[in-house]
């Protein structure tokens, strides 16, 4: 059983095992993003597997940038990267690593390999090379260079490394079997000539390692016990395996594959989230509607409930697609349990309690949180002129709709009973008041005629509140598998997934709220101030999640 008490998944009986059996004293795992990109919720699963394996055995999680392709990397995402997993709640072993820390000995480690007569310098184009390598049903063809001197090889790989040949010109292979039933292992390439900048090493190097001769050397290098990575990688694992057994290295890593997250309405792909911020489809990485741990944090989403969902989504080795109602699950029962209460009106409709006299005012009080004892009480005014939600008024309904039509009663959450008298109108016929009466003795109180309101409705003072900007968020695909398919995800965007409403009325105690403080507001949901467009000013509060779940609901009829 898990801390949680749930059972152990694959991965912490293995780790369990090792433990027990002396195979290994401590576990060391690393989380290996390459820094091309926002981290995203698919990310967010492996950091919590892999810092979360470390924690709970006792051991430790290393940070590492896989940084092997310097043209599409870039220290922004470098940092983001570390940002994104602090907020998560994880800190890694002592320095953030670097794939590229290791370019010295994984050049020295190619060396050996060729001394060996296990590699070799090999003119093939890029395309050339893909023909010689055959085919799932068809053995590959060895290349012309193969057979190449030791001497001969070192010398050109040397010139390959001073910067004397032209991209694309030649590349360093590994000599495994070009008939290997497993394609990885038809000589797969070890370094490519590529003459760019590099983000941490400069313009030292002009020939970078593949993913492959790099990662595995890099795990052997820090100790790594138990190299998780998604199964797209379980085929690479003998080339993994054979770099460990031909090379000097100071340790024997072993990979493991698990199935990686895919979320329904959602696409975790850096690639195509990079092409909504490149292509201005969103407001940046940070897009509170965006599946990266930034938008998600900006959103509003808590770095529990993000760790819950992930230990909810449960570690496999099949792969399947997770309801995005189990995340949005995992926010709302966070947000329920520790968000203060708070009323904003989104949609005001001013009205008058003609019977209410015009210089009087009181305060009511609220609890925090109905269930919460620790959080303070609020501090509600109130006064002749309130703000209610449009929504809770109608001119005429049906039977349904308990809420105001004129002659009804509501309650005013923790205030009095109101009666709706009638509607103002403007010359065009809006509606822009509504002339009511207040109930006298019915805070906290039925009304003494016996005649009971049907509904609570919110509401806000008009001589006290806050104004503010709100912003509501749907999902950002309307399609349930925008990524799949060959579909065209960039055609599966929802064209309303952000609607913003000015002039919403909060109650006073919202001018306190913090970047950190998220609200229940009532009724409508949960927020939190936006970390980009909020100011003193002009709060902008970003709706986290509704209350419940209409999305499914909205598509069946009333
Ligand atoms: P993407 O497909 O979004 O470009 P990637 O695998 O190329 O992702 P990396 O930066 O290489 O991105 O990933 C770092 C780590 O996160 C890897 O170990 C990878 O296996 C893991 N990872 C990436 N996407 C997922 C996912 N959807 N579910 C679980 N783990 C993932
Ligand atoms: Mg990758």
């Amino acid at each position: 059983m898990s801390e949680t008490g749930r059972p152990l998944n694959f991965l912490e009986r293995i780790v369990q095992e090792d433990l027990e059996s002396g195979k290994i004293t401590r576990v060391k795992t690393r989380f290996p993003p390459e820094p091309n990109g926002y981290l995203h919720i698919g990310h967010a699963k492996s950091i919590w597997l892999n810092f979360g394996l470390a924690q709970n055995y006792g051991g430790e999680c290393n940070l590492r940038m896989d940084d092997t392709n310097p043209a599409k990397e870039d220290e922004e995402y470098v940092e983001a990267i570390q940002r994104d997993v602090q907020w998560l709640g994880y800190q890694w072993a002592g320095k953030v690593r670097y794939a590229s820390d290791y370019f010295d000995q994984l050049y020295e480690w190619a060396l050996y390999l060729i001394r060996a007569g296990k590699a070799y310098v090999c003119d093939l184009s890029a395309d050339e090379m893909r023909e010689y390598r055959g085919t799932l049903t068809e053995a590959g063809k060895n290349s012309p260079y193969r057979e190449r001197s030791v001497e001969e090889n070192l010398a050109l790989f040397e010139k390959m490394r001073a910067g004397e040949f032209e991209e694309g010109k030649c590349a360093l292979r590994a000599k495994i079997d070009m008939s290997a039933p497993n394609i990885n292992l038809r000589d797969p390439v070890l370094y490519r000539i590529k003459k760019a900048s590099h983000h941490q090493t400069g313009d030292k190097w002009c020939i970078y390692p593949s993913y492959d001769y790099a990662h595995g050397q890099s795990d052997a290098i820090e100790g790594i016990t138990h190299s998780i990575c998604t199964l797209e990688f379980a085929d690479h694992r003998p080339l993994y395996d054979w770099f460990i057994n031909q090379l000097p290295v100071p340790a024997e890593p072993h990979q493991y594959e698990f199935s990686r997250l895919n979320v329904n309405y959602t696409v975790t792909s850096k690639r195509k989230l990079k092409q909504l911020v490149d292509e201005n489809y969103v407001d940046g990485w940070d897009d509170p509607r965006m599946p990266t741990i930034a938008g998600m944090r900006r959103r509003g989403f808590t770095p529990k409930a993000l760790r819950d969902f992930c230990e909810m989504a449960g570690v496999t080795k099949t792969d399947g697609v997770v309801e995005i109602g189990v995340l949005e699950h995992a926010i709302r029962e966070d947000l329920n349990a520790n968000s203060p209460r708070a009323m904003c009106v989104l949609r005001p409709l001013k009205v008058i309690l003609t019977n209410y006299p015009a210089e009087k005012t009181e305060v009511f009080t609220a609890p925090g949180h109905p269930q919460r004892d620790d959080m303070p009480e609020r501090q509600l005014p109130f006064g002749r002129e309130i703000y209610i939600d449009q929504e809770d008024f109608r001119e005429s309904a049906n039977k349904q709709y308990k809420r105001l039509i004129p002659g009804r009663r509501v309650r005013l959450r923790n205030a009095y009973v109101i009666e709706a008298q009638e509607a103002i109108k403007d010359n065009t016929g809006n509606i822009i008041a509504l002339h009511a009466t207040y109930i006298e003795d019915t805070h906290g109180k039925d009304p003494a005629d016996g005649i009971k309101p049907k509904a609570v409705i919110h509401w806000v003072a008009a001589h006290a509140h806050i104004d503010c900007e709100v912003r509501l968020y749907d999902r950002l695909f309307a399609d349930v598998a925008p990524d799949a398919g060959g579909k065209n995800f960039l055609e599966c965007i929802n064209p309303n997934s952000l609607e913003i409403l000015q002039g919403c009325k909060g109650e006073m105690g919202l001018s306190k709220a913090t970047l950190e403080d998220r609200y229940q507001f009532e009724r409508e949901g949960y927020f939190i101030l936006d970390a980009r467009y909020s100011s003193v000013d002009k709060p902008v509060f970003n709706r986290v999640i509704g209350l419940r779940d209409t999305w499914d609901k909205a598509a069946q009829p009333d």
